[in-house]
């Protein structure tokens, strides 16, 4: 299945509990025969691509990250309730980045927040545009694909 996750653009963002079921109600209402869940955390989580996520790259040098150089970055990173500094220092060429600036072969991120489509039939053309109205700040899409 496809699952369509709407996240901020920003990892850190948090908006209150008004303005949040506001951009819930909303994406509901954008999608009235979908399931739609939602998730909201203190701490950024990482949104994944799902089964397509085949490598990560460094957006410095561009070489890619041995998977267990990203998992140990990951882990370096996780706090218990999520991911409370992203910044990293990348392992291949000793710079300053961070785990949201990796390059994902299939786009992934980190966030607050996310409210997930199950199998959308139709993306209205103005939703992030609409949900950026409610909220004040800036969304993107996450397609992730799972095997049944
Ligand atoms: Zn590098």
């Amino acid at each position: 299945m496809t699952i369509l996750k709407i996240i901020p653009t920003d990892p850190y963002v948090l908006p209150d509990e008004v303005t949040y079921r506001r951009i819930v109600n909303h994406v509901v209402k954008s999608f009235p025969k979908c399931e739609i869940a939602e998730g909201i955390s203190q701490l950024p989580q990482f949104v994944d691509c799902g089964d397509d996520l085949e490598g990560v790259s460094c957006p410095l040098c561009g070489a890619e990250l041995d998977s267990d150089d990203w998992s140990m970055l990951m882990d370096a990173s996780y706090d218990d309730e999520g991911f409370s500094d992203l910044n990293i220092i990348t392992p291949c060429c000793h710079k300053a980045s961070t785990l949201n600036d990796l390059e994902y072969n299939a786009p992934c991120a980190f966030s607050c927040f996310e409210v997930d489509i199950a199998d959308p039939k139709k993306i209205p053309p103005t939703l992030l545009k609409d949900l950026e109205a409610i909220a004040g700040f800036r969304f993107q899409t996450i397609v992730a694909e799972y095997q049944d």
